[in-house]
């Protein structure tokens, strides 16, 4: 059989690593050697810190979701693979879909300045209100006409929140005095309330938005923690939130106002119903009757608290 092959033959299957007739045969890789190979390949097959960068929120959204506690269970990548090796891998955060709307959530206590939140947070209502009044903490502060502080009975159990002042509201200094306050008011009429004797209302902006656009993340990081002082202040028995921006923002969530909607949720001890905004209403008729079953429901949980003054 050798003589099949002439040197220059042999040399090459030699090369190839292949037995040559004649000769002693060329040793197989062991088993494992052979199996090192691809599980090396496995190993190695990290997120390219490309990928992993382009996945990761901006820093500013990574704060604020942590914030509203977003952070502690990043959604997995799909598709995307995991090192089989425990080592050290890159954070991957994935901004959940729902969070498009108020991605720039506030957190006033990480981002204002903290003299001004210890003056806020130490405030009475008085002072509480100079402060409103005087606010420039955000660029809101140089195109209002007014600051809203707030409307209503500081005394009564019920509050109630909306998102800014409007228009009217700005040229007036007072809450909910335009078409939505209007129907705002029938709305408590409705549920036997009034706010001269029940309810304060005031809203998470206390300054307008140019043209009533959306309020701007850092606006309401500048601002909630007004609110949230009125609300430490005022003690109320519950708290309705109009429209998503006051039950997002108070909830510190995402959550679209659907899912928020129809169950009671707690503001530091205090139940909170979530319902649609008056202006909303105006333009969605059809919606109202969701509303009612809202503030219905909120009636319920306020009775099923609240011991009747008779029986005091
Ligand atoms: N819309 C609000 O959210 N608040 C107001 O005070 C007026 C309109």
């Amino acid at each position: 059989m050798s003589e099949i092959f002439n040197a220059e033959q042999r040399r090459f299957l030699k090369l190839l690593g292949l037995a040559v007739p004649g000769e002693s045969p060329v040793l197989p890789l062991a088993k494992n050697q052979a199996a090192s190979a691809p599980v090396q390949a496995e190993t190695k097959a990290e997120i390219p810190e490309s990928t992993a960068s382009s996945l990761k929120a901006p820093e500013g959204i990574r704060t604020l979701r942590a914030a509203a506690g977003i952070l502690s269970a990043p959604p997995k990548a799909a598709g995307v693979p995991q090192p089989v090796a425990p080592e050290p891998q890159p954070k991957i955060l994935v901004e959940p879909e729902a969070a498009a709307s108020l991605s720039d959530l506030p957190t006033p206590a990480e981002s204002a300045e903290p003299q001004r939140l210890q003056q806020i947070s130490a405030s009475d209502w008085r002072d509480l209100q100079i402060m409103v009044h005087n606010c420039r903490a955000c660029s809101l502060g140089e195109t209002r006409q007014h600051a809203v502080f707030g409307a209503g009975n500081p005394r009564g159990s019920w509050l109630f929140v909306g998102e800014a002042p409007g228009a009217e509201e700005d040229r007036r200094g007072e809450a909910f005095v335009g078409r939505g306050g209007q129907l705002l008011d029938n709305m408590l009429k409705a549920m036997g309330l009034t706010r001269q004797q029940d309810v304060y209302i005031a809203n998470v902006l206390k300054c307008r938005p140019p043209n009533n656009r959306d309020p701007l993340g850092p606006e309401v990081q500048s601002c909630l923690p007004f609110l949230q002082r009125q609300i430490a202040l005022l003690q109320p028995r519950i708290i309705v939130a109009l429209g998503r921006f006051a039950a997002q923002s108070l909830l510190q969530v995402t959550t679209p106002i659907g899912q928020l909607r129809g169950q009671t949720h707690q503001y530091q001890n205090i139940p909170l119903i979530v319902t649609y905004h008056p202006a909303y209403l105006l333009r969605s008729p059809l919606e109202k009757r969701k509303a009612w079953e809202d503030l219905q429901m909120a009636v319920q949980v306020y009775s099923a608290q609240s011991l009747p003054e008779l029986f005091q």
